[in-house]
């Protein structure tokens, strides 16, 4: 080869090298060559390196070229420990800093380092640079209204339900963790069902059965086992569920959202428990008295049960004699004084101004003679008010589901028609239906059980 030749090649190649440095320059990455012991020197650094700081070449490159005067003073001590990394281990090292743009703010920057070699034994480095400064920032806002989200379901007492079919795991939101003290991010059904009112459970499974095999939603209300207050041991809490199918066309998940319900309960549980009393006596009013007593003739048909109408023996003259205010105050008493007599399981209610009427459930008929005896003797009270005197009185009625008749509306006539009977044959007393009016229709015959 001659000098000519090899002239012309190292022309060439020049040539070759000019346009990759131009090549560099226009690539959507930063690229230089950074050098130093303990500084770093910039070496070579191509338009993109600190293209979103609004640097022009010149500005970086006159000056002392220290590549530690463009990053901002936090993240100083993170571009050293780069260096020295990359120079123990050779290793390239990615990380986020923050550099100074021109007009003082700081923009991220994703920044690759790399040892490239020693000359006159002074390090090489290879270092590499991208603007991250909007991805940073959408996470931040990503962040923000992730916690924005937090403190709006700690306000709204919401919670996001996602349950993994497949995994079979519920997951656990962190406000759920904080409110109901779970350690896990994620549990179980079972370990759900667990904490589940016991009464509500078999409601629950069956939703989870359904919702796991086809596709479907719904909305469901039950109790967990999570109330921090003694008085409150479980919380209501509604949920809207809808299973989502996947390309598989099997139940991969369902979603939906779970709501603390328990102060609205609780409210419209007692609104409802106050609609179902006779506000005067707090006895269950003549309605949900009859609803109550019929659907437990569906749940006990075979049982024997007795239902007895009690009513006060010349109330009139109480009101005539004392005034209704004092009428009231009797009738409070008297229902106060029923109460008292039956057992928590029988159904009491007030079915008219004097008249009360007990479900005595599962009972004998020798019982409920009794019963009725007894009651009759509890009811005897005499009420003195200014200076007068009343002696009050009860006459009672009976008639048995099951020997008497299957439905309420036969047996409440027939008691009522046994407690007339007993006004008849002189009041304070019981009576007992006749089983042959069973036969006679309307023309009840009364076995006289008086005293
Ligand atoms: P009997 O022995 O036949 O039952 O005679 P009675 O006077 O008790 O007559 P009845 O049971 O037919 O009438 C009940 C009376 O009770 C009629 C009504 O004026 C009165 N009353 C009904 N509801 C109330 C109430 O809420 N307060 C008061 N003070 N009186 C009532
Ligand atoms: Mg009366």
């Amino acid at each position: 080869m001659d000098e000519e030749m090899y002239r012309e090649m190292k022309k060439d190649l020049r040539t070759y090298i000019m346009k990759e440095a131009e090549l560099f320059d226009s690539l959507p990455l930063g690229m230089a060559i950074l050098k130093g012991d303990t500084d770093l020197q910039i070496e070579f650094i191509n338009d993109e390196f600190f293209h979103s700081l609004d640097y022009s070449m010149e500005e970086i490159l006159e000056g002392d070229r220290n590549f530690y005067c463009f990053c901002c003073e936090e993240d100083k001590s993170l571009l050293e420990e780069m260096r020295a990394q990359s120079l123990q281990n050779r290793k390239l090292i990615n990380k986020e800093l923050r550099f100074l743009s021109k007009n003082g703010e700081s923009r991220w920057l994703l920044l690759g380092i790399r040892f490239h070699e020693y000359r006159d034994g002074i390090p090489y480095f290879l270092v590499t640079s991208q603007d991250i400064d909007d991805c940073k920032k959408m996470g931040d806002e990503i962040r923000l209204q992730t916690e924005r989200y937090k403190l709006l379901e700690e306000a709204v007492n919401e919670f996001p339900l996602e349950y993994d079919v497949q995994k079979g795991m519920i997951k656990i939101s962190n406000s759920m963790r904080e409110r109901y003290g779970f350690s896990k991010e994620e549990a179980s059904v079972e370990e759900i069902i667990q904490i589940i009112h016991e009464d509500d459970r078999e409601k629950i499974q069956k939703i989870v059965k359904e919702v796991v095999s086809q596709e479907t939603g719904g909305v469901v209300e039950y109790r967990i086992a999570a109330g921090k207050e003694e008085a409150q041991p479980y919380i209501w809490h509604k949920t809207r569920y809808k299973s989502v199918v996947g390309s598989s066309g099997r139940i991969i998940q369902v979603v939906g959202r779970i709501y603390d319900v328990d102060k609205e309960k609780r409210i419209h549980n007692q609104l409802e428990e106050k609609a179902r009393k006779d506000p005067m006596t707090g006895l269950l009013n003549k309605q949900v008295f009859q609803e109550d007593i019929e659907s437990f003739f569906k749940e006990e048909p075979d049982r024997m049960h007795a239902l007895m109408v009690i009513d006060i023996d010349d109330f009139k003259t109480v009101n005539d004699t004392f005034g209704h205010i004092f009428g009231d105050v009797v009738i409070k008493d008297v229902a106060g004084r029923i109460s008292e007599k039956f057992r928590g399981l029988d159904i009491i209610g007030r079915v008219g101004g004097d008249e009360f009427a007990v479900l005595m459930k599962r009972i004998t008929e020798e019982h409920a003679r009794m019963k009725a005896q007894s009651l009759c003797e509890a009811m005897r009270k005499k009420y003195v008010e200014n200076n007068m005197e009343h002696t009050i009185t009860c006459s009672v009625g009976i008639s048995f589901f099951g020997k008497d008749g299957k439905d309420y509306e036969t047996l409440f006539k027939k008691a009522d028609f046994a407690m007339y009977q007993a006004k008849v044959n002189g009041k304070d007393g019981y009576q007992i239906i006749d089983e042959e009016a069973n036969t006679r229709n309307q023309e009840y015959k009364i076995v006289s059980e008086r005293k």
